[in-house]
């Protein structure tokens, strides 16, 4: 969709109509642009005499532009550690920037220390995943890893983030989690989404509510789960396992083998068992989840 906002209306319009140059788009189409002229060679056809007007037709274009680029969708994925998201829904990351939607990762430590990394080293890591998940931004706030706690400082901190980025989604690690931090990390996502619609506050920004809550999973845990959800990634389960490499000092130059690697495989690989498709993630909704149309039923 990051075309669609750059597409460049001229009074000489498309060779395409434009809601099937929308469609062609999101069926990942390329559509080579023509000028009108060397489309209808016919002299009398039109495009209907209202968008016969070139100043009317660009006008409706840009309209038809701006509503089709409102509907993208606001996500912010929080982790606990740099590799959580990645790991727990990095395929779902892929499909969401792959159609369009904006991204934001915030990891709320920077992972560090661990045995083979340091805090250089993971920025660079995390930076190189991002590239391919294809964000928009990542932030990284400075809680000390092993020691998050949900207090009311990440509470605010988070709180912040919310109301400056005002995402439509927010995903949260799993609750239930043997590690420390992925628990505190969790409770942080809930409160903050609460503390990011109250005024009165010192805090920064505008009030906000995020709509919904979902969380993936990244857990320690060897769980038992009934989600809400699943998500098929099939198409980019390659890419995931890309965005999982870049974080060498955590799984070594070639990760196969690694426990965590070998479990992000084979977890995905049996989600997308249950739905049938090769590779999926899961998701937990607290809430009810309802779907607008059918077509979320197939
Ligand atoms: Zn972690």
């Amino acid at each position: 969709m990051e075309v669609l906002k750059k597409l460049e209306l001229t009074e000489k319009g498309y060779g395409l109509p434009l809601q099937l140059w929308i469609q062609a788009y999101k069926n990942n189409l390329t559509v080579k642009e023509l000028p009108v002229s060397m489309i209808y060679k016919d002299k009398d056809r039109t495009f209907g005499n209202y968008l016969d007007d070139p100043k009317k037709r660009l006008d409706y274009y840009q309209k038809i532009i701006d509503s089709e680029v409102k509907k993208m969708l606001n996500i912010l994925a929080v982790g606990p550690h740099p590799d959580d998201v990645e790991l727990g829904m990095g395929g779902s990351v892929l499909k969401f920037t792959e159609t369009g939607h904006k991204v934001t990762i915030v990891d709320l430590t920077d992972g560090e220390p661990t045995p083979h990394g340091d805090p250089e080293t993971r920025k660079k890591e995390s930076v190189k995943s991002s590239r391919i998940l294809g964000i928009e931004e990542r932030i990284t706030l400075d809680f000390p890893n092993r020691y998050l706690q949900d207090e009311i400082e990440a509470r605010q901190e988070l709180a912040e983030v919310i109301r400056k980025i005002q995402p439509d989604i927010l995903f949260a690690p799993y609750w239930i989690d043997v590690h420390p931090d992925h628990v505190a990390a969790s409770k942080i996502c809930d409160a903050a989404r609460f503390y990011g619609k109250l005024s009165k506050t010192e805090m920064q920004g505008r009030p906000f509510y995020v709509k919904k809550i979902y969380y993936y999973i990244a857990s320690h845990l060897k769980l038992n789960l009934k989600p809400s959800f699943i998500m098929d990634i099939s198409k980019v389960m390659e890419m995931k396992v890309e965005t999982i490499k870049s974080y060498e000092s955590q799984f070594g130059p070639s990760p196969e083998g690694h426990q965590l690697f070998e479990w992000v495989l084979n977890s995905n690989r049996y989600w997308g068992n249950l739905i049938g498709t090769e590779f999926a993630e899961p998701f937990i909704s607290k809430e009810e989840v309802g779907i607008k149309d059918i077509e979320a039923l197939l």
